[in-house]
């Protein structure tokens, strides 16, 4: 069965004055192990979509089954755990800029009761794992664009998640970099079997990593397919 799956997803925006239909009609599976790619411009639904995958923003319409789970049948509490297995990255890496490195990453942990020690044993391992080892002491303001998303990429694996939803993550970082991160994400993705669903603007992030994608344009999917059915292009 598919790790996620949208089933007739709509999602109007309310207001006095009007109201937006961000999301219309969608629906997507995606498979363990795809690098998933959601493409559109700005304003076309991307990022309200991919916060319905985790219930930050619940659907007006339609389901959101995480490995075959209603996300609208659980409650707060299971919703809490649930959203454990689906770890997320921004643009702007939404660092605690007052902690170190290692304390960034260690604070999913901490949070779900793990002891400060072995939190901070993770996070060097996983320090280790994004090439940051020298950074631990740092603090965010210290690092460059990329570093700070490998920081950010380090804390969302320090869960263990099964799911890693990267909002417009390269955006912000010049191509070069760019490149990079979605070479490390690549890695993580080959080495750990996680899903990841990728949001961008840009067809040269989805050139580069994605095995799947879907064309979102004014709320609605209007392709999707693997890398070779829509690009014809591997
Ligand atoms: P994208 O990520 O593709 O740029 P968004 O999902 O951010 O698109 O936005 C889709 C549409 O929904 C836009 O018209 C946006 O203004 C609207 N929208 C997004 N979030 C809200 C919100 N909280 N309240 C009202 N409208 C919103
Ligand atoms: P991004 O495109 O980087 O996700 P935005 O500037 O579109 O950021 O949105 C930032 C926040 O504002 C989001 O939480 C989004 O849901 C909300 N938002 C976006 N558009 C609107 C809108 N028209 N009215 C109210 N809130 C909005």
């Amino acid at each position: 069965k598919p790790v996620i799956e949208v089933k007739n997803v709509s999602k109007i925006f309310k207001s006095k004055t009007s109201n937006v239909e961000a999301l219309k009609d969608i629906n997507l599976e995606i498979q363990k192990g795809e690098i998933f790619g959601i493409i559109g411009m700005s304003g076309a639904g991307k990022s309200t979509l991919v916060r319905c995958l985790n219930y930050l923003e619940k659907p007006s319409e339609g389901s959101v089954l995480i490995e075959g789970e209603d996300l609208g049948k659980l409650t707060e509490k299971e919703l809490r755990k649930k959203r454990t297995e689906i770890s997320m990255i921004f643009q702007h890496f939404n660092l605690l800029m007052q902690k170190k490195v290692i304390d960034n990453i260690a604070f999913p942990l901490i949070i779900q009761g793990v002891k400060k020690r072995e939190a901070r044993k993770r996070a060097e391992q996983l320090l280790e794992t994004v090439g940051l080892s020298d950074k631990a002491n740092a603090y965010p303001v210290q690092l460059s664009g990329g570093q700070k998303q490998r920081v950010a990429i380090a804390r969302a694996l320090a869960v263990n998640p099964k799911i890693l939803l990267c909002d417009e993550a390269t955006s912000a970082l010049d191509p070069q970099t760019t490149e990079s991160i979605l070479e490390l994400l690549q890695e993580i993705n080959y080495k750990y079997g996680i899903t990841i669903v990728i949001i961008t603007h840009e067809m040269a992030v989805v050139r580069k990593i994605c095995t799947h994608v879907a064309i979102v344009e004014k709320g609605r999917i209007i392709e999707q397919g693997t890398m070779v059915d829509i690009f014809n292009h591997p």
